[in-house]
């Protein structure tokens, strides 16, 4: 049966991520670890500038925004406040006849034995019932091996923002609406992992937690909280006090795309997807998806949920330390509304918080007592935020950069005659390699003087690659094959042959191939603003 065009492209990105050095699979030599990839010369690249990016766009350009990098293994009881240890499982089922071990909402296709990036059909034995599968990866701290020394590698790593909310704030000089932001491992014992990197084991996440006023705080301050219909794209006003949960959320939703489309990403290939009310999680009162048109299908690249005041709850009912924000400025609001308004926001707050308390299986008198508690804070200045966060995964963006990226086009050769090149169009701003300097010729020491010392004059700023191996058009073949946008050639005109183009260079542009000519003094103000 011929393969499906969508199959051919995966296994075509797959080769080229092991042909170029961008991706292998983690302990080949071994066989290989099902789900483990490691990332070559090019890849790591690629990530770290994509991480870096993230970073820069979400902490270091912003006001209300600081980072955190904390540790991989927590105490256990994080896990158990969460939710992860009772709830974090994926449904599994074992075939009788070949003993295949699959997640039972995805039964229909498994990833080939001898080619893990193509899918099969699963064999049709009879399947065991589901049950449920905790995805986290468990282990020992310290030498004995007993309960009370389990821990587990972090399934996220959102948890250590919230565990540390208090200690960032105290520090950090920031007050509510800000965020933590953290790029770290996170590890999950996926039952199938699948689709090349894009479902992993060991993976890497890109999380922001940005903490916002819970409705009521808002109303009582700023008067109102501005309406979902006046909310368009207002950047200009960040911060508005008007800004309730939906707001910061709308508002997120647009500053993710908008990343996307700034690496590369262009908006047609995504998708925001909105979750139905009944595939919310029970805090979440909202959840977007940002979906990207991989070969293998529409799927996810990073959701951005409205989480309520869900996990500093739990967190403080878990440690039992006060997560909570005292704001002068709420207290002094609170008094100068009227009584009626008073008693609604009163009712409002007391109400939600009940209802969290009653869900997390607290007694109804417990909850309406701790609710009644909750609520009088408002009048003191004492309230939970709430949190919007967006979460990324690295490894799926760096698979839709690459399957985004990727394309065969004609192009001229040596001769003339057109030959098929493949190219990974890559934006300059993430490409692994940003300038390759390329002497026309390796055994004309004036040639590789003069190439080396452009070479020179450019790497303290970015990542530049010297090749001065084969014909000038292989070398050209080999940068396409990296995503290199633009590759400098220093030929005899360079070194003064034509006396009016000395001290210029050939600037070779990957996506068309057309060449143009520069000066080397001009050189790095005409590279810096294209790959910044
Ligand atoms: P999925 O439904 O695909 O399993 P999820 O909704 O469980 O994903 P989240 O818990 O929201 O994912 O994690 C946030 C992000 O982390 C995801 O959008 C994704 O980019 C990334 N991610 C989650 N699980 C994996 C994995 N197994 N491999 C690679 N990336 C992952």
């Amino acid at each position: 049966m011929a393969e499906s065009k969508e199959n051919v492209l995966m296994e075509k990105i797959v080769s080229l991520c092991k042909r170029r050095g961008f991706i292998y699979q983690s302990s080949e030599i071994y066989g290989g670890i099902n789900g483990f990839w490691d990332y070559g010369p090019l890849g790591a690249e690629l990530k770290r500038n994509v991480k870096e990016l993230w970073w820069n766009t979400m902490t270091r350009q912003r006001d209300d925004v600081v980072g955190l990098e904390a540790t991989i293994i927590m105490s256990p009881q994080i896990w158990k406040a969460s939710g992860h240890v009772d709830t974090f499982s994926d449904p599994m089922i074992d075939c009788k006849t070949c003993k295949g071990r699959f997640r039972a909402d995805q039964t229909h296709e498994i990833p080939c034995p001898q080619k893990p990036s193509k899918m099969v059909s699963e064999c049709h034995g009879e399947k065991t019932p589901p049950r449920a599968f905790n995805l986290m990866f468990q282990t020992y701290v310290g030498p004995v091996q007993d309960d009370s020394a389990i821990a587990y590698l972090r399934p996220e790593t959102a948890q250590a923002i919230f565990a540390q909310f208090k200690n960032v704030l105290e520090t950090s000089r920031q007050k509510v609406p800000f965020g933590i932001a953290q790029v770290g491992k996170a590890f999950r014992n996926e039952v199938t992992p699948r689709n090349f990197t894009f479902r992993s084991r060991e993976f890497e996440q890109m999380e922001l937690e940005f903490f916002i006023k819970p409705d009521e705080v808002v109303e009582a301050i700023a008067g109102r909280v501005a309406s979902t219909a006046e909310i368009g794209n207002r950047k200009s006003e960040i911060g508005n006090p008007d800004w309730g949960w939906e707001a910061w959320h709308k508002y997120w939703v647009e500053q993710r795309i908008a990343f996307y489309e700034g690496i590369g990403l262009p908006r047609t290939t995504l998708v925001e997807y909105w979750q139905k009310p009944e595939e919310l999680a029970h805090y979440a009162r909202a959840c977007v998806d940002i979906l990207f048109t991989f070969p293998f299908g529409t799927q996810e690249l990073e959701g951005i949920a409205a989480r309520s005041d869900f996990d500093l709850s739990q967190h403080e009912r878990f440690s039992g330390k006060p997560m909570g924000v005292f704001e002068e400025e709420l207290r002094t609001a609170w008094n100068q509304l009227p009584k009626e308004k008073q008693d609604a926001l009163w009712r409002r707050y007391y109400e939600n918080r009940k209802k969290y308390l009653v869900k997390m299986g607290v007694a109804e008198e417990t909850a309406a007592r701790d609710a009644t508690e909750d609520a009088n804070g408002l009048a003191k200045g004492q309230y939970i935020p709430h949190v919007i966060e967006p979460s990324a995964g690295v490894d799926r963006l760096i698979l839709a950069l690459i399957a985004n990226a990727y394309s065969e086009d004609q192009m001229p050769d040596e001769k003339g005659k057109p030959e098929t090149r493949v190219v990974l169009k890559f934006h300059p701003r993430v490409a692994p390699i940003k300038v390759a300097v390329l002497p026309l010729l390796k055994n004309k020491p004036e040639l590789v003087k003069k190439a080396q010392a452009v070479r020179d004059q450019l790497r303290p700023w970015m990542n530049v690659f010297y090749d001065d191996a084969g014909a000038i058009g292989r070398r050209y073949r080999r940068q396409d094959e990296a995503g290199t946008p633009f590759c400098i050639t220093i030929d005899f005109d360079t070194l003064g042959e034509k006396p009016e183009l000395q001290d210029t260079v050939t600037m070779r542009h990957r996506d068309d191939g057309k060449q143009e000519r520069l000066a080397i003094g001009e050189l790095l103000n005409w590279l810096l603003p294209k790959i910044r």
